[in-house]
């Protein structure tokens, strides 16, 4: 069986536009197309002669923003049962919200190794202030801009390092 990286995070940050970008399809759905039914999308991915399987936690995203906290727990639970790697994704553009540092704290607890990936990255200018994420409490603090490319490679090299 190939091993499995889960990558998670609230609704926007960027999940699904990663999962294209290492898996090189477009069968996740990116954009915020209300209605659209989003379930967990499995891909393969291959890195320096290796490969692996990635799961985007997107999830059913209800319109009640109420729920959203609790779809994005649910989805991370299934990712900490099932998966060997998990990516944890914040809008690096964005002020940290409560659901990021709850989050954060259940993959922490989760006892699997856990990175997480500062997105919209987008300039060597932004790279720098993916230093504030570090309060979330993750050892592994990756700048990214999944649009662009950039920081993919060191993300995939430290990824794959615990598979
Ligand atoms: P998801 O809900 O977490 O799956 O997020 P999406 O992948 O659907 O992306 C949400 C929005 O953020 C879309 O408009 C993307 O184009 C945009 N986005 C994703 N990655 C980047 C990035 O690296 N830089 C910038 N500027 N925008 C991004
Ligand atoms: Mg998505």
């Amino acid at each position: 069986d190939l091993p499995l990286i889960a990558v998670c995070g609230r609704p926007n940050v960027g999940k699904s536009t990663l999962f294209n970008r290492l898996t090189g399809s477009r069968r996740s759905i990116v954009g915020d197309e209300p209605g659209i039914t989003r379930d967990r999308i499995y891909g393969e991915i291959e890195w320096m002669g290796r490969d692996a399987r990635i799961v985007d936690t997107g999830g059913v995203v209800p319109d009640d923003e109420a729920l959203i906290p609790a779809e994005i727990f649910r989805q991370a639970k299934v990712g900490l049962e099932e998966a060997d790697a998990i990516v944890m994704v914040v809008d690096g553009r964005t002020e940290l919200a409560s659901p990021d540092l709850e989050l954060a704290r259940l993959l922490l607890r989760g006892g699997k190794p856990v990175f997480l990936a500062v997105n919209k990255m987008d300039t060597d200018a932004m790279q720098s202030q993916a230093e504030n994420f570090r309060r979330l409490g993750f050892r592994n603090v990756l700048p990214i801009s999944a649009e662009h490319g950039s920081g993919i490679g060191d993300l995939l090299d430290a990824v794959f390092e615990v598979l």
